[in-house]
């Protein structure tokens, strides 16, 4: 089944799809993040690449949904980590035939004390570490696969790593764009590395995209400097709360055309 976040592109004959597998939510609760990042799929070169993993309570979906499109994890290619918080990383031992990469930088502030001492609680740190062991190394500019290339995008981590889609000008930001509100404000939250770092990183995203894939919100398009959304956003969550209610309570929170 299509989904009607996928973006298809042909560039120079090369086409490269990308397509967004679970789709990442701009929310926080009175128990911190939800941590729901965009987990995306990207054929291109031949290979399939997976951009992020998500957190641990997304492996089920996303095995769901890579088996909905006929896949296995074994049949991806390469995986790719923006950086090593705990929902972005997480499910990457799942794909052992991939080839993993991650940015140097990113897996040398990972597995030292920096993440305590800039107040970063979101390193799993025993996972970052078996990870950085497996590791290939990612740096800015490194063409990864068809017409995908790696773009450094320091702010939120010293070495966050995008990517980019020269062709079509899709950036996949991960958290150097957590959603919408703050890229239309340039006004980055949580940058554990530095805002004037992760300014000048939105900077260089709005220097050379048409489309964004956020870390957590719906993709969207710069037109004019005004923001446009690809797609809606819906979220359901249920809840037992009491034991003379025929089942759970559920609540839904959307926004935007029905995705
Ligand atoms: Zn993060």
């Amino acid at each position: 089944m299509r989904r009607p976040l996928e973006i298809r592109l042909s560039v120079g004959g090369i086409m490269a799809e990308v397509d967004v597998l679970l789709r990442g939510f701009p929310g926080v609760s009175s128990r911190g993040y939800f941590g729901w990042c965009n987990v995306v799929l990207i054929r291109s070169g031949g290979e399939i690449l997976l951009f992020d993993t998500g957190s641990h309570g997304d492996r089920a979906l996303l095995l769901k949904e890579l088996e909905g499109r006929g896949l296995g994890p074994r049949d991806i290619d390469l995986v790719v980590i923006s950086h090593l918080h705990f929902d972005h990383c997480l499910n990457a031992d799942l794909f052992k035939g991939a080839r993993l990469l991650i940015s140097e930088e990113d897996v040398g502030y990972a597995c030292s004390d920096r993440p305590d001492a800039a107040g970063d609680t979101f390193v799993p740190r025993a996972h970052a570490e078996r990870l950085a062991e497996l590791a290939e190394p990612l740096r800015d500019g490194d063409r990864i696969t068809g017409e995908v290339e790696a773009m450094a995008l320091p702010g939120h981590t010293p070495g966050l790593m995008g990517l980019f889609l020269r062709g079509e000008g899709i950036v996949l930001a991960s958290d150097s764009v957590k959603n919408a509100w703050e890229f239309a404000r340039m006004d980055p939250t949580a940058c554990f590395h530095g805002k004037g770092d992760a300014i000048e990183s939105m900077r260089r995203i709005a220097g050379v995209a048409k489309v964004v894939i956020p870390g957590h919100d719906r993709p969207f398009e710069i037109q004019g400097g005004r923001i446009k959304y690809r797609g809606g956003i819906k979220v359901e969550i249920s809840a037992m709360l009491a034991p003379e209610l025929e089942g759970p309570i559920r609540y839904s929170i959307s926004a935007g055309p029905e995705p």
